[in-house]
């Protein structure tokens, strides 16, 4: 009950244009059923163990997003069924779902993970690099990923200059990577910015995904 009202409730802060990834990592199968009953549909995962055991346990129109670091030799587990990985930053990552996806038959949307932060722990690429990813022959010959934008997370801050500086330099460079990578690719949209602290600057700023858990579930341990 408590989840729906609190699910009722964020999504009317929310422009409709803006998807909701209702982030449910740590949370039991039960708490994931309710927020399900009121109509959510996308959920997200940082965990490829969790995430793989709480698939077919769940209804299976669900649309799974990973949203934590993916390490290569478990890409695997996740690539039958996934619906967006959101934290792509490396070619040799890239290169491997594309192996996985040709495995599964499918196409497997991805966003480019950025590093915005201070933060030297959070993982990402810089414009550099996602310019020689993108530019690399090897990329060009991968078949069965889409690139559907970019993510980033913004630093654990109370600063809200700083946060919305930070998600502004992710939304230029999803801007520079659309013009010069993607300019008549219509799925190349996503900005995926904003979590329970600081959605409302990414919506602010041009998020077109918020990844929420604290809000909608309660805190985590
Ligand atoms: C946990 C997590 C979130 C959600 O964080 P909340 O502060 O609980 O909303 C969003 N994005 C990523 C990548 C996460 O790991």
């Amino acid at each position: 009950m408590e989840i729906q009202q609190r699910l009722t409730a964020f999504l009317q802060t929310i422009p409709k244009s803006v998807q909701l990834v209702a982030v449910s990592k740590t949370k039991p199968d039960e708490l994931i059923l309710e927020a399900y009953k009121s109509g959510q549909r996308i959920f997200g995962e940082n965990k490829v163990q969790d995430l793989a055991a709480k698939c077919p346990r769940l209804p299976n129109d669900i649309q799974w997003h990973f949203i934590g670091h993916l390490q290569r030799n478990k890409v695997k587990f996740v690539a039958p069924f996934v619906s967006m990985l959101h934290g792509i930053d490396s070619l040799k990552l890239l290169i491997e779902v594309n192996k996985q996806a040709v495995k599964n038959d499918r196409i497997i949307p991805c966003l480019l993970q950025f590093h915005i932060a201070e933060e030297a722990t959070k993982f990402g690429l810089n414009m550099q690099e996602a310019e020689d990813l993108l530019g690399d022959e090897r990329f060009q010959q991968l078949k069965n990923i889409r690139i559907s934008g970019i993510m980033g997370m913004a630093t654990y801050t109370s600063d809200e200059n700083q946060i919305r500086r930070e998600f502004r330099n992710l939304k230029q460079y999803f801007q520079l990577l659309k013009d010069r990578h993607f300019s008549d690719d219509l799925s190349f949209k996503e900005i995926s910015m904003g979590m329970s602290g600081d959605y409302r600057i990414a919506i602010e700023e041009g998020s077109t995904m918020v990844r929420i858990g604290t809000k909608i579930f309660g805190s985590r341990n």
